[in-house]
């Protein structure tokens, strides 16, 4: 989690620039407030400018090899960055991370094809580092310069013999829960999902998400009946959530970026998902994300890890969007909700 102090300055370093009123809508009609809105109205502005150097070509760097990118707070050592006009805070700054497999020579890839594995430990800063020039472009919004910068990445899915549920949903067949696509990898619709079980009773897959949205609906033999709406949304950039990994355990987390493939910024049938400034554990992949007033908001997934041209690297919990699987896996999110009380 980031600490409120080091959220503050980074949203206070943006009251010298400009944003206008329609940028803070979407944070406004979400409720959120605090150091968190103005983060989150920034990093939608960041996000739009984006888009549009993307369409226009103009962005000043090439993305044809990029798989994703990250928009929002990332962690940062501060150099072999494009200048900005904001100073990093406390090791975290505003702005653009391309994941490509540019960013990084990596230096002790494990594992075969993409599941390589990026070294855990923060290396030596190369000497040559500085002759290198810039490791990406700035983009400037409301009068803000912010870095775009490429890095390294690879990604964790934390399925493992079992799985957890983000979500309940009354349906006309009863309850059913929400979890990630990729624990019922390989399972054709009413086969008993193993390792996945609702209160300890057995789950059945209902339906997979169509396309790359990691989200599946499952249906319940448990006796729980009832389901408590507690509201979907999506969540913005510098909210504090929490990952409910269990019924009493529970894993406090900041939403750093909002991370899409490319392609995302020109359609909205690929999937979105966000980083946390934490992350869990294999089995945990499906646990449910929820805001800090209780709205449910993600799908765990797993981990994110980033690489720089330093060598530093960095993990983030990686999640998908609730509201985009729900509509994918066609149910209504006024039905959803919590059953644990
Ligand atoms: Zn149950």
């Amino acid at each position: 989690m980031i600490d409120d102090e080091t959220l503050a300055r980074l949203a206070a370093d943006l009251e010298y620039g400009e944003l206008p009123p329609e940028s803070f809508e979407a944070a406004e009609v979400l409720g959120v407030t605090g150091p968190a809105r103005t983060i989150f109205a920034w990093s939608d502005a960041i996000r739009s400018e984006l888009r549009d150097r993307i369409l226009t070509g103009e962005l000043g760097m090439p993305l044809s090899s990029a798989t994703l990118i990250g928009v929002g707070i990332y962690r940062s050592l501060g150099f072999d960055e494009p200048e900005s006009s904001l100073s990093p805070v406390g090791g975290f700054r505003l702005g653009v991370i391309v994941l490509g497999p540019d960013g990084v020579r990596l230096r002790s890839a494990q594992g075969s094809g993409d599941r390589r594995l990026l070294p855990d430990e923060v290396s030596d800063v190369p000497d040559d580092l500085a002759d290198r020039g810039p490791n990406g472009v700035r983009i400037a919004v409301g009068g803000v310069a912010f870095p775009v910068t490429t890095v390294a990445g690879y990604t964790d899915l934390h399925a493992s013999a079992s799985g957890r549920l983000a979500a309940y949903a009354l349906t006309a067949d009863g309850v059913a829960a929400v979890t990630a696509g990729h624990v019922v990898d390989g399972l054709e619709p009413g086969r008993a999902v193993t390792g996945l079980s609702c209160h300890g009773f057995p789950t059945r897959l209902l339906r997979r998400a169509p396309g790359f949205v990691d989200a599946a609906l499952v249906s319940t033999s448990c006796g729980c009946r009832t389901v408590t709406p507690t509201g979907v949304r999506r969540v913005g950039q510098g909210e504090r959530v929490t990952v409910r990994l269990d019924d009493d355990l529970v894993l406090d987390a900041t939403v750093m970026m909002s991370l899409e493939p490319t392609a995302e910024l020109l359609s909205a049938a690929i999937p979105l998902h966000f980083l946390l400034s934490a992350h869990g554990a294999a089995g945990d992949s499906g646990a449910g994300v929820a805001t800090a007033a209780g709205a449910l908001c993600g799908i765990y997934l797993g981990r994110t890890k980033t690489a720089d041209r330093t060598g530093a690297t960095y993990w983030y919990g990686y999640a998908a969007d609730l509201t985009q699987a729900a509509q994918m896996l066609d149910v209504p999110t006024a039905s959803m909700g919590d059953i644990r009380g």
